[in-house]
């Protein structure tokens, strides 16, 4: 049985979320780091957007969080992460920048080590043999995970194991896409990893949440509550049940469940546990296996397959929105993409649809194509 501490936080006013952090604290006493401990604190830090934009784990979250762990005598502490891009100073400063994270109770913490080294997974015949890892997640004593919850075009939903995979510095992302082009063995990867990493503690962001074509270019949705656990794959369960998702659904989720990773229960504390009033809407490219709902539930698998090969979703560029940045061109894993007179082109052929692209774009200019509508 896992513990799921669920706390309404309705803004991000910073007194509202210190409170939120004291509870969530309180709830998972037990499991605090002690001081003379390293710890990290890995929010999600996708690119360089305004907190409004919730893309990003919001800078009020961070803040309380450092300042609860000042309180309960952890001193050393660091704020990391591995932005889409390239990995180094300038860039990842940018993305604090944006992200509101230049504050005097947060600057002192960020992360001044770019370096990255080699962790091997600690099971037996591991899908990658060892993950390059950026220092700090290796370093650290205790890690404190710090999703956003957003929907997601590859993955449907980001929230706690998802954002482990910003512990993969810079443009090696992109070469994990390469090695794991389809959702089966990229969800796999996932899992891996985040039980090699093992967050000892995870707090979500879903005060203000995303929905629609995240993790880049969806919509804002006031969601207005926290959650927390030391079981990230709990978390992910309740973060799916709060979007209005049946999590056996969510690959991730259904890969974790294969590989006997998720609890046996879920136990609930804090306010009382109900939905998002609305359910989320889906990234389009995800949209295609709605199908399978209608499907028995052993068929879904299957059924969902044969739905991907028919369907399957490729990004589109809207010409008008294009600036021509690049950035698509630099995070797609198959060097497909080209800017040409100031606009990005992206063939179809050698496209494996992992919407690394629509994910950085700053433009909002990648929709999404299905494949029978394009024939
Ligand atoms: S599609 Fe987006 S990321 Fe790519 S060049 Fe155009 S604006 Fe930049
Ligand atoms: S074009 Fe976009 S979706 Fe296709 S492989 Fe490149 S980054 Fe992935």
């Amino acid at each position: 049985m896992s513990k799921v501490s669920f706390l309404s936080t309705p803004s991000y006013e910073e007194s509202v979320v210190y409170t939120a952090v004291c509870r969530h604290f309180q709830e998972h006493f037990q499991a605090l780091p002690k001081p003379g401990m390293r710890v990290l604190i890995k929010p999600n830090l996708l690119s360089a957007r305004k907190p409004s934009a919730a893309v990003t784990t919001h800078h009020s979250l961070i803040a309380a969080v450092i300042r609860c762990l000042l309180e309960i005598g952890v001193t050393d502490i660091v704020v990391a992460d591995s932005p889409g891009g390239l990995y180094n100073q300038e860039h990842f400063r940018a993305v604090c920048s944006a992200a509101g994270l230049i504050r005097p109770d947060i600057e002192p913490y960020l992360n001044r080590d770019f370096s990255y080294g080699q962790v091997r997974p600690s099971i037996a015949a591991p899908l990658v043999h060892s993950y390059n890892i950026i220092t700090p997640a290796i370093t650290a004593d205790y890690i404190i995970n710090i999703p956003k919850l957003k929907t997601h075009a590859m993955t449907t939903v980001s929230a706690g194991v998802k954002n482990l995979f910003g512990t993969i510095p810079g443009l090696q992302k992109p070469d994990m896409h390469r090695r794991f082009p389809d959702i089966s063995g990229f969800s796999k990867m996932l899992c891996e990893l985040a039980i090699t990493i093992k967050p000892d503690l995870t707090i979500l962001d879903a005060v203000d949440s995303m929905e629609g074509n995240g993790p880049g270019g969806g919509t804002v949705k006031h969601t207005g509550y926290t959650f927390a656990s030391t079981d990230v794959f709990a978390l992910d369960i309740a973060a799916c049940r709060f979007m209005g998702l049946e999590p056996m659904d969510i690959p991730h989720i259904a890969t974790a469940a294969e590989m006997g990773l998720l609890p046996d229960g879920i136990e609930y504390s804090g306010d009382e546990f109900s939905p998002s009033a609305q359910p989320f809407i889906l990234p389009d490219a995800t949209k295609s296996t709605s199908f399978s709902d209608n499907v028995p539930r052993p068929l879904r698998w299957a059924a969902s397959k044969v739905m991907d090969a028919l369907l399957r979703s490729y990004p589109h560029v809207d010409r008008k929105k294009c600036v021509g940045c690049g950035k698509c061109a630099e995070s797609c894993p198959q060097k497909i993409i080209s800017i040409t007179g100031g606009k990005a082109t992206m063939p179809r052929r050698g496209c494996i649809s992992c919407f690394c692209c629509q994910e950085m774009c700053p433009a909002h200019a990648i929709g999404v194509h299905r494949g029978l509508k394009n024939l």
